[in-house]
């Protein structure tokens, strides 16, 4: 009791001298204290959260230098400058540097002059790092990056599967594994393989109250996204993400012909364009930017007030940490996406036509097929999305689309079985367009050459309307009904079978289900 606070004491107090800050956040005290008195750990924390000061403080704490093993060796030194700045000494080893750096940092770790040393994992597992180590006076291992020792996750490293060594090898100095990203299964190799049973493990929610969360069909992206920002966030600092470097430009330019002052961000332009941009962004009050992915990695700034998705983002995980750019400061934001058919098409494609090995498209597939049914849910988003995350959110939130304006369901078993056959029956090679031609019964050109106007599907869906259908089909696509080929055409998946035999039923959202205005199927 007295140690812990005096520990407590001494970290608050050395927070404070070199970073200036004045308090703790959340379970960092508890995590520093843990790791101080020489205890083992695993903590999972969103991106953001503040994992670095949690082996940052113990590792000046302790005695001997904090050894910190991370994958990302382009933000070593990165990270080695700011903490330099900070008073801090701090050093890397990696590939980057040469055989007269390496020698520097070793001699520096064994004179005692170093509080942490950042080591790429292949340069840790050389047995003249483990040697040097044995040497060296050590306060703590890092694993940052933690899931990447996990086969389960997309980010397997194998040298990180290695790190059993620093079980075996350094039983007595304390191990803290941290990640932003773990289910279940991952959580449990990383205690596997890198002997955490019986340490305590510290898990941060991933909830992010004051972000609303919005997703809704795409009717015409660029109004959709001046009437939000017009009506919802005027004069307020957001960004807005797209997919390709041209609709980035696009939406930078209309977004400021319309009045609402924003610049473009992505790789393509020069290192001093994107400086002025990101610059700008920080320092001016009401900046929108239209980026790519590329932009928001290590930007903070807490009163991004919304963040857009033009195009659907690669996964969960991704939209996640790209809407989690709203709202540090705690105050409400938004986080607002459309989407529609051709999306959901494209995305599918894609994923069709990549050459990844097959267990990488299978965990592809499946990041896709979560993302997709988040973006279909008729239930409260947070719950879908903390789920994801191996959180439960007891109670719907009141502060997403789906609890704020709840959308109808209703069985559309009889709607997916009349798309589906028109699918199977054209060939499982059309696009949306035909299909919808098909079932709406226009012969078009296409339609008649095909001969596709004689078959028992031509016109049975009739009763509804053209977005209805594309609604359906986009839903069908969402949910691996169907798959796309590399020309966008649409092939009935495996899982159609029941549905087609009537063996299983489908609920729709009825915003993909609105009859068609003028006549409706009792009038004909
Ligand atoms: P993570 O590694 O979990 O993504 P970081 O360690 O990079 O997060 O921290 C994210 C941001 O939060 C950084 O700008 C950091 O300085 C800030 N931060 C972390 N902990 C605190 C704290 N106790 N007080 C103030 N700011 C903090
Ligand atoms: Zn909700």
């Amino acid at each position: 009791m007295s140690t812990s606070l005096s520990t407590d004491g001494q970290a608050l107090a050395l927070l404070e001298r070199v970073w200036g800050y004045p308090a703790f956040r959340g379970v960092q005290a508890e995590i520093v204290r843990t790791v101080t008195e020489g205890g083992n750990a695993l903590v999972l924390m969103p991106t953001g959260g503040g994992k670095s000061l949690c082996y940052q403080v113990p590792s000046l704490l302790r005695p001997g230098a904090g050894i910190v093993v991370s994958p990302l060796i382009a933000l070593m030194k990165d990270q080695v400058d700011t903490l330099r700045q900070l008073g801090v000494r701090a050093a890397f080893l990696n590939s980057t540097l040469s055989a007269e750096g390496v020698r520097e940092v070793e001699s520096a770790l064994l004179a005692h002059t170093l509080d942490l040393l950042y080591v790429a994992p292949e340069r840790l597992l050389l047995p003249r790092t483990l040697d040097l180590l044995e040497r060296a006076p050590v306060a703590l291992f890092a694993i940052d990056e933690a899931h990447c020792v996990s086969q389960w996750g997309h980010d397997f490293r194998p040298e990180y599967g290695q790190l059993g060594v620093l079980p075996e090898r350094f039983p007595h100095i304390p191990r803290l594994a941290l990640t932003a990203t773990a289910d279940d299964r991952t959580r449990a190799d990383i205690v596997r393989v890198l002997g955490l049973a019986g340490a305590p493990q510290f898990i941060s929610s991933f909830d992010r109250p004051n972000i609303q969360y919005r997703v809704g069909p795409k009717e015409g992206p660029k109004t959709q996204l001046l009437d939000f920002i017009r009506t919802e966030h005027p004069g307020d600092a957001g960004i807005v993400y797209c997919l390709s470097r041209r609709s980035v430009e696009e939406t930078a330019k209309w977004l400021s012909a319309q009045g609402v002052e924003a610049v473009a961000y992505h790789a393509g332009l020069s290192p001093r364009e994107r400086n002025a941009a990101q610059e700008r962004f920080l320092n001016e009050e009401g900046l929108v930017v239209a980026a790519t992915v590329a932009f928001g990695m290590g930007i903070d700034k807490p009163n991004v007030r919304f963040v857009a998705h033009l195009d659907l983002p690669k996964s969960l995980e991704g939209y996640y940490q790209e809407t989690g750019r709203a709202g540090r400061d705690g105050l409400p934001s938004t986080a607002w996406m459309v989407y529609g058919l051709s999306d959901v098409v494209n995305v599918r494609r894609m994923l069709a036509q990549s050459t990844a090995p097959e267990d990488v498209k299978r965990t592809e597939a499946a990041k896709l097929d979560a993302l997709l049914t988040y973006c279909e849910a008729a239930t409260c988003r947070r719950q879908m999305l903390l789920a994801y995350f191996g959180e439960t959110l007891r109670e719907p939130c009141g502060n997403c689309d789906a609890c704020l304006n709840p959308p109808r369901v209703r069985d559309a078993t009889r709607e997916a079985q009349m798309a589906l056959s028109a699918v199977v029956r054209t060939g499982n090679r059309f696009g949306a367009a035909h299909l919808t031609d098909v079932l709406l019964g226009r012969e078009t050109e296409k339609v008649r050459a095909m001969g596709h106007h004689q078959l028992p599907t031509f016109g049975v869906g009739s009763a509804h309307d053209e977005k209805t259908w594309r609604g359906v089909l986009r839903q069908l696509v969402s949910l691996a009904y169907l798959s796309a080929d590399e020309h966008q055409g649409l092939r009935a998946t495996g899982k159609a079978r029941a549905l087609l035999k009537g063996e299983e039923t489908l609920t729709l959202r009825e915003e993909a289900l609105m009859p068609k205005p003028a006549r409706s199927s009792r009038e004909r």
